[in-house]
């Protein structure tokens, strides 16, 4: 049960979700396709040093369903680590990590991957989470 509504009647199904920080110096709406709550939605749980710390689950959603209502990406704190091809973006303030992207134009252009458990009314539980190999990169 979801109440991240405005789901709309296109195909493929969406819906879009409220996400922060915890201390919400940072919130944003995620319209992710299918909703978290669809059988054929995937959720990435990641194997890096980084993911395997902060406990990440995430969906890749296009950058420009990624939308920002207080705070902006670029206010994150912003860490990188090994080839330095990701970015773990973190709130300043409360620490929370919500966000991570490829600065590799070549690689992953205009995805954000959102860290689930930002996102507020979703069910853990019931994710259909897929390990995510990033160990290897
Ligand atoms: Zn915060």
């Amino acid at each position: 049960m979801s109440s991240a509504g405005i789901a709309d009647t296109s195909d493929p199904p969406s819906a879009i979700y409220t996400g922060s920080c915890h201390c919400g110096s940072f919130t944003y709406t995620v319209q992710q396709s299918p909703p978290l709550d669809h059988p054929s939605c995937e959720v990435k749980e990641c194997n890096c040093s980084m993911c395997a710390r902060n406990g990440y689950l995430f969906i890749t959603p296009a950058e420009k369903n990624v939308k920002f209502t207080n705070g902006e990406k670029d206010e994150f704190k912003k860490y990188t680590f090994g080839k330095h091809i990701f970015a773990h973006y973190f709130c300043g303030t409360c620490g929370v990590s919500c966000m991570a992207q490829s600065l590799d134009p070549n690689l992953w252009a205009d995805i954000v991957a959102v860290n689930v458990r930002t996102l507020q009314d979703v069910d853990l539980k019931s994710l259909n989470v897929k390990l995510a190999d990033g160990k290897r990169l």
